[in-house]
């Protein structure tokens, strides 16, 4: 430390040694690193010496959780962290594309991966087609000679249907067209996108993965060396850099990650069950069941891991979905997925709010339709939530 008579002026000296380490990762909040010497820099730049420089080109706080989730997905290349889900997808829509190229897109995506497809890529010269990913006829009709990637979720949200992945990934095989899985929903505990043929994964770190509903983090990686290249550079140019105290954050709520996708999906399935046996519920969907349009699809896909996603649809009216929510005391009403507690969400007034009545009703989401993300509850207690509320809805 460098004083004058007046005190310190500059930074303290780093954390005393100590021979012993510590067993949780440091949070490293530091903006910059510094080099000893402009040899020792160039070094680093040239890629000749491993070193961080400036946090938004990256930091270790980051670097921790891309590996972590790498391992989970088998990613051949360290993957990119950024500060949202939708930072990771607009790395990937913006990143890789120009104008005059085509994307496809599942018909269901994200709402917001949608939104970009619908409004930002057009107004850059990129055109856009939105299908069914579990029709690959549809698929293979909407490729063009300019089209660049196809961008799929697993399984949809909130209607649950299963795109055909293993179709899909063989397409973009034969046609040089890149395959993009945004595996949120699914999670590499029950999908490893790259095995199955996909060029590129995308995840909303911030739902399952960090799991506890207190962190925003997104990660992609690709399978080529160059494309995942170019997806770092343009995440560190455009800013998507995330917070060190919210990988931090994101690093330990993985490390629990399996037990409580374990726990989750046991619950949802012994819930779901008990919903279709519940007077009042129309329909449930969750993909273990044998009803589910997509039962085989899910099967062979997923090996037998189902997720923490139920939704159903309650025989009543907006009255009878308000009396819903307000008796499913305990459990947050609140548009996300992943957290260690159940949420519900209601499409018609919330993710699908922007479309005709008529075109809710035809997708199967009318006001008695609910999406459950299943979180740790005991599943007996939980269930006995879910009798009360459907008793109170349609009462
Ligand atoms: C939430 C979500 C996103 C966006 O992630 P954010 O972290 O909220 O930006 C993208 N894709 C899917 C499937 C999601 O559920």
């Amino acid at each position: 430390m460098i004083s004058n008579s007046k005190g310190s002026i500059m930074r303290p000296d780093p954390l005393p040694d100590s021979a012993s380490r510590p067993v949780v990762t440091p949070l490293s909040p530091s903006v910059v690193y510094a080099s000893d010497t402009p040899d020792m820099l160039d070094a680093q730049y040239d890629g000749d010496l491993q070193g961080y420089t400036y946090s938004r080109e990256g930091h270790p706080n980051a670097d921790v959780v891309a590996q972590a989730i790498d391992r989970m997905e088998g990613a051949p290349h360290m993957g990119v962290v950024t500060a949202s889900g939708m930072a990771a997808v607009s790395a990937v829509l913006l990143g890789l594309t120009q104008a005059g190229d085509h994307v496809i897109g599942g018909n269901q995506l994200y709402g917001r991966s949608l939104r970009m497809m619908a409004e930002d890529l057009p107004r850059l010269g990129i055109e856009t087609s939105m299908v069914d990913p579990g029709d690959v006829d549809a698929v293979r009709a909407e490729i063009r000679p300019s089209t660049k990637m196809i961008l799929v979720e697993v399984v949809s949200n909130p209607t649950l249907r299963v795109a055909d992945i293993l179709g899909l990934s063989a397409l973009a095989r034969e046609t040089g067209v890149l395959l993009v899985v945004d595996n949120t929903f699914t999670t590499p505990r029950a999908f490893r996108a790259f095995d199955h043929g996909a060029d590129i994964v995308i995840h909303s770190v911030t739902k399952l993965l960090a799991g506890h509903s207190d962190v925003m983090l997104g990660y992609v990686a690709a399978k080529d060396e160059a494309l995942n290249d170019r997806l770092r550079v343009f995440t560190v140019t455009t800013g998507m850099t995330p917070s060190p105290f919210d990988c931090w954050l994101a690093e330990r709520g993985m490390l629990s990650f399996p037990l409580r996708f374990d726990r989750a999906q046991s619950t949802a399935a012994r819930l779901a069950d008990h919903l279709a046996g519940l007077p009042g519920v129309k329909r449930v969907l969750y993909p273990a069941r044998h009803d589910h349009p997509d039962h085989d699809q899910a099967a062979v896909l997923l090996k037998g891991q189902y997720c923490n996603m139920v939704s159903f649809e309650i025989d009543g009216d907006r009255d009878a979905a308000n009396a819903f929510a307000r008796a499913a005391q305990g459990l947050n009403f609140a548009p996300t997925l992943g957290d260690v507690g159940t949420t519900i969400s209601h499409p018609a007034s919330s993710s699908h709010r922007a479309l005709t009545a008529e075109r809710r009703t035809e997708l199967g989401m009318t006001e008695g339709f609910f999406r459950i993300s299943v979180g740790l509850e005991d599943s007996k207690a939980l269930c006995d939530v879910f009798t009360e509320a459907v008793q109170a809805a349609i009462g």
